[in-house]
């Protein structure tokens, strides 16, 4: 069985011997664009160049190295349909998103960002605590991550609501779905969490419009992706006080620029793309896994649905 592996950051070798691990049968080879003879079985990628296409359209199945598909799917097009598109599920993504975003809407909770810049100012001076029943958390997206952040938020006792594609119910969390349901979604959500895949229903959801659409003082918190959300809008509702203050792990253009306005605004935290980072051997063992599958002529989950995009 021959794999080929493509690396933006050319760390291949870990990449190699996990998978040697995993998956002795295979061999691994890692893309380069002057040496790679196909036909290769399966291909091993998260944001491949261009000119690996022609290697793409010929194996079984493609394997993403991550939750979100986007990267691939700007490629859509050029892979044959038949081939399937199989991402990350969880893999060890889920238990950091939990950590990530229940820290992020405890910090704002408890009032602790502002509590920071008191500190850093030498100033002692004890602040209104925010309610809790006012402090409901809304997560955009339900699934595989979205629907773990939640499960890990209903420790706290803040009213939940969560907004997918399809209708849900999931105990203890008021369920919106669709476009007809984002209005009453948005304007019942003090702090919104973008959980969704960047599809084009979903780039830019998060304009002026939609955001205007939060309670006064809310709050935004984006793990998903940059384009979700429409920056200059964001920085518009922050000055003028109805957005609080926002957490940001992704932006449109990443590393976000050194001039970009974002980094002057003190009531945006910005992290590095980090909320959920790819676990090298959780992910190959769940590949390792659904080759073994694919091979026994079985079905294996998280394939994308490339019509929907995600
Ligand atoms: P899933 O595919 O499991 O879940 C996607 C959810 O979004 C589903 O509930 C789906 O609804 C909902 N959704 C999709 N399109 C729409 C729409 N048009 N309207 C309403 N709801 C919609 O994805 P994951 O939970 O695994 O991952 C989510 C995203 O997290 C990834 O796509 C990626 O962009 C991001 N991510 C970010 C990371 C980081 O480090 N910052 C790391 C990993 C992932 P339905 O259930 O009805 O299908």
């Amino acid at each position: 069985m021959r794999i080929l592996l493509h690396r933006a950051d050319g760390n291949t070798g870990p990449w190699i011997e996990d998978f040697a691990r995993h998956l002795p049968e295979a061999r691994v080879e890692v893309w380069s664009e002057e040496h790679s003879q196909g036909p290769y079985d399966y291909a091993v990628v998260w944001s491949p160049p261009q000119a690996m296409l022609a290697q793409l359209a010929q194996v079984k199945a493609i394997f993403l190295t991550g939750a979100g598909v986007d990267a691939l799917m700007r490629y859509n097009d050029e892979i044959p349909a038949h081939i399937p598109v199989i991402r990350l599920e969880d893999a060890g993504m889920a238990a950091q998103m939990a950590e990530y975003v229940s820290y992020a809407v405890l910090r704002y909770f408890r009032r602790l960002d502002e509590y920071e810049a008191q500190s850093r100012a030498g100033v002692w001076q004890p602040l209104a605590q925010h309610e809790r029943a006012d402090f409901s958390v809304g997560v955009l997206g339900m699934g595989v991550l979205g629907s773990r952040v939640l499960e890990a938020l209903k420790t706290f006792g803040f009213p939940l609501r969560g907004w997918s594609r399809g209708p849900k119910q999931m105990d203890g969390v008021e369920c919106f779905h669709g476009m007809d349901g984002l209005d009453a979604f948005l304007r019942g959500s003090r702090v919104l969490v973008c959980m969704l895949p960047l599809t084009p229903e979903t780039s830019n959801l998060l304009d002026r419009s939609n955001m205007s659409k939060l309670p006064a003082g809310a709050y935004l918190i984006n793990v998903a992706r940059g384009a979700h959300v429409a920056e200059p809008d964001l920085l518009t509702l922050i000055k003028s006080g109805h957005i609080s203050a926002a957490t940001l792990d992704v932006f449109r253009n990443e590393p976000l620029p050194q001039q970009h306005p974002f980094w002057q605004e003190p009531r945006i935290t910005i992290t590095p793309h980090i909320s959920a980072l790819t676990l090298r051997g959780e992910s190959i063992a769940q590949m390792a896994d659904k080759i073994r599958a694919l091979g026994a002529g079985q079905s294996v989950a998280g394939v994308v649905d490339r019509s929907k995009g995600y």
